[in-house]
């Protein structure tokens, strides 16, 4: 058993990308700029964003914090978007979620247009990766597709499997792992038989939400395993599988921390990058 270390990877990526912010900065005269919007207070969105604004700073990208009282009308939310959007020194935009109840999220999203849709949420974004056509894909289903690629795990012919079907994870990664010519189920919170079905996979996908939720019951002996979940239980950080039990079955998996964590915030800053790079 191979355990993925996402944090090296990351490491590694972050190094290049630094390179390429000085580059664009030496070049272009500005440098990379991302514009986070945090609405509301909500504790965990707070540390993902103070995570993000760090990792900026190290890269050598300028980031703009614009934070909205939770009770901010729509319109009002939106306006602040389309301002940062529509400045050419800020090359990406994201708005953290999820947003405070009342705030429609598909209307605000709406306002970043797809060339600085660093999140990869955009309609113009998802479409592109339905029909397999470039376009910005989101950070942690293409932090999960490096790693994949990095470990010389070629999804091409395998059977894939999902756990979770969210809009931010499970959906994109089974388009990407479908375009990548694997054979993708999607699994969910309605899928009658899920154990057998997790059994069967070559590449397994735990973005479930429910700690330690895959056990070494569900896993096929050599499945590689790839948990996204991440959750605090007695003061320590464990996923959505159980790793003691089903690392002795897997030939490869990522551990949490150090896993797919790192790979997220990594891609977030190659997105930026590549925007920034984009548009000059
Ligand atoms: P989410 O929006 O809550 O979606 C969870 C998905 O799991 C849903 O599709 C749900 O099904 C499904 N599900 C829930 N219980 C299930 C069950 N018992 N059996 C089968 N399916 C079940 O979660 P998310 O945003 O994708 O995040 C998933 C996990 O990844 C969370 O722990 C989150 O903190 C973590 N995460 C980590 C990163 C990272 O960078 N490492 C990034 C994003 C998220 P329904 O659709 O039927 O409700």
């Amino acid at each position: 058993m191979k355990i993925i270390d996402g944090k090296q990877i990351a490491a590694d990526i972050r190094a290049d990308l630094k390179a390429r912010a000085a580059a664009f900065l030496s070049k272009k005269g500005i440098p990379v700029g991302l514009a986070v919007v945090q609405i509301g207070d909500d504790p965990a969105s707070e540390v993902y964003i103070r995570n993000k604004i760090k990792a900026c700073g190290e890269t050598g990208i300028r980031s703009v914090l614009r934070i909205l009282p939770a009770d901010i009308l729509q319109e009002e939310a939106e306006y602040v978007v389309e301002t940062l959007a529509s400045d050419p020194a800020i090359h990406g935009v994201l708005v953290q979620l999820p947003l405070p109840n009342g705030l429609n999220a598909s209307r605000l999203l709406a306002c970043i247009p797809a060339s600085k849709d660093v999140d990869g949420f955009s309609a113009e974004n998802i479409g592109a990766l339905a029909k397999g056509e470039p376009g910005t894909v989101a950070c942690t289903p293409l932090g999960i597709m490096e790693l994949l690629q990095r470990y010389g795990i070629r999804p091409s012919g395998k059977r894939a499997v999902v756990l979770g079907r969210s809009n931010i994870v499970g959906k994109p990664l089974a388009m990407l792992l479908n375009n990548a010519d694997a054979t993708v189920t999607l699994c969910h919170s309605k899928t009658n038989g899920l154990r057998e079905i997790s059994r069967r996979a070559d590449i397994l996908v735990a973005a479930v939400g429910r700690p330690r939720f895959v056990t070494a019951e569900m896993v096929k002996e050599g499945a590689v395993v790839i948990d996204v979940g991440i959750h605090r239980a007695d003061g320590k950080l464990c996923g959505d599988v159980d790793f003691e039990s089903v690392s002795k079955k897997a030939s490869y998996i990522t551990p949490v921390p150090g896993g797919v964590g790192p790979m997220t915030v990594a891609m977030l800053l190659r997105n930026t990058i590549e925007a920034a790079e984009r548009q000059a």
